[in-house]
């Protein structure tokens, strides 16, 4: 798979060096210059095939020429080692349980195929890979938790003290080996501005081979299309065939993985991108004005995206054609007493307990539901974090049903071990040179 910049088509590098870039000099984005179509009796028969299976046949379409076969079946087994489950509310509705991983949220997909992606390129005697990560609480533990014990690379994570959830620190601090907590004193932006000063350092640059391994990585796109093949299997084996996908969108990586499938010539009736009041998509598609803004606060935190880095994949999918685009992707947003509602809703019909990211991309089935009422199509809602998580937006009735998942409580018996720094440079600095 070659690749292009979004900002210049005549680029042409690797996927290796893709991945290590995570992004192009010209500040666009990777993307393939060709886009395969799956052989089509795959997909008619896609119901006899399991997930590891499924994400082999998708991801060796696209990498059959970077990855040997049999080390890319021996990669997508390591990394998606956890299940993917469409569950049955009702005849037409489906949740897509994607928290089943190592920190409870989709971004597993993500974090533990780049991870291996990059060890596997790494493991021919190349430097040690360091990465170095700011976080608000969620990207850091599907990071940590994706690279932990990943030969050939260390991760550093960083988060502001006091600002991540019990469950994030446990998840950040217990876990050793190859990953290092810092609790900085100060906020998310100075550790954002601590990890890019580093990344600019020239005597940390010429001492490490540094990574920021964040979310617009190539490789964390790929393995974000395996789930919805694979859900598009769960419903054929029930009898459906025509499915619609509601996906809860931030940086909109999640939903640029559903259109890259519909590309590689997965059948889907309609996506649905479902926004909280951070809605620079809806207003687009309503006015065909592109206008960012700065973040609001919402319960649906991990969607506080005013500027979502993923958009400009999306366009390009679409060869910048918005009508062609609008046939496809419909977008609906929902405010904090709206999502609330939602929560109630699916707790009174179908006794499930979604967390707030999850109730959204299900208010948004019920609106597209009304708008189109002849659609007769299956609705399969993304469910993309376990509601353990936000323990603190649920009524004490429904908090009261949330079961804490194993993963959870495994770490609890674990001890925390995290560095102390300040938000001065020179310390960070320091501490990356000598606790090598
Ligand atoms: C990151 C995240 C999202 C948003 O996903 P994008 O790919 O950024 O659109 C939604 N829900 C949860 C729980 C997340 O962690």
């Amino acid at each position: 798979m070659k690749l292009y910049s979004t900002n210049n088509k005549n680029l042409r590098v690797s996927f290796k060096e893709a991945v290590f870039n995570s992004m192009p000099q010209d500040k666009g984005l990777y993307m393939p210059v060709e886009i395969p179509h799956l052989d089509a009796d795959f997909i008619k028969n896609i119901e006899n095939f399991s997930l590891p299976e499924i994400a082999y046949k998708v991801a060796s379409t696209l990498l059959k020429d970077e990855i040997p076969a049999d080390d890319l079946k021996a990669l997508i087994d390591d990394a998606i080692n956890f299940e993917a489950p469409a569950v049955k509310l009702d005849d037409k509705t489906f949740v897509l349980e994607l928290f089943h991983g190592p920190s409870l949220a989709f971004k597993d997909f993500g974090a533990r195929f780049m991870s291996r992606v990059m060890s596997y390129f790494l493991k021919d005697g190349e430097q040690l890979l360091d990465v170095l990560v700011a976080t608000s609480g969620d990207t850091g533990g599907a990071v940590a938790l994706g690279f932990l014990g990943v030969p050939n690379t260390r991760v550093t994570i960083l988060y502001p003290e006091g600002k991540v959830s019990p469950i994030q620190e446990l998840q950040l601090t217990t876990n050793g080996q190859n990953i290092r907590a810092i609790e900085v004193k100060g906020t998310f932006d100075d550790c954002q501005a601590l990890v890019k000063q580093a990344f600019a350092d020239d005597e940390l640059n010429a001492n490490f081979r540094l990574t920021s391994a964040n979310s617009i990585n190539i490789s964390r796109l790929i393995p974000q299309t395996f789930y919805y093949f694979n859900t598009y299997a769960q419903l054929k084996r029930q009898g459906l065939n025509d499915v619609i996908f509601s996906v809860p969108s931030g940086n909109f990586g999640n939903i640029g993985a559903g259109l890259l499938a519909y590309k590689l010539g997965l059948p889907v009736k309609q996506f649905i991108a479902a926004t909280n009041i951070n809605d620079t998509v809806p207003r687009f598609l309503e006015t065909g004005v592109y206008e960012t803004k700065p973040s609001t606060q919402t319960y649906s935190n991990a969607m506080d995206v005013g500027a979502p880095s993923n958009w400009i994949r999306i366009m390009d999918l679409f060869d910048e054609d918005v009508e062609s685009l609008k046939k496809v992707v419909t977008s609906y947003r929902f405010n904090d007493e709206e999502t609330l509602a939602g929560i109630k809703e699916i707790d009174e019909q179908f006794d499930y307990v979604a967390c707030p990211h999850t109730a959204i991309a299900y208010l948004a089935i019920e609106k597209f539901r009304q708008e189109n009422p002849e659609d007769e199509s299956a609705a399969v809602f993304l469910s993309t974090a376990h509601a353990c998580k936000f323990p603190d937006i649920f009524p004490v009735d429904i908090a009261a049903k949330i079961e804490i998942p194993e993963q959870v409580t495994a770490l609890e018996s674990k001890p925390q071990h995290a560095d102390q720094l300040g938000i001065d440079f020179e310390g960070f600095k320091n501490y990356l040179l000598n606790k090598a």
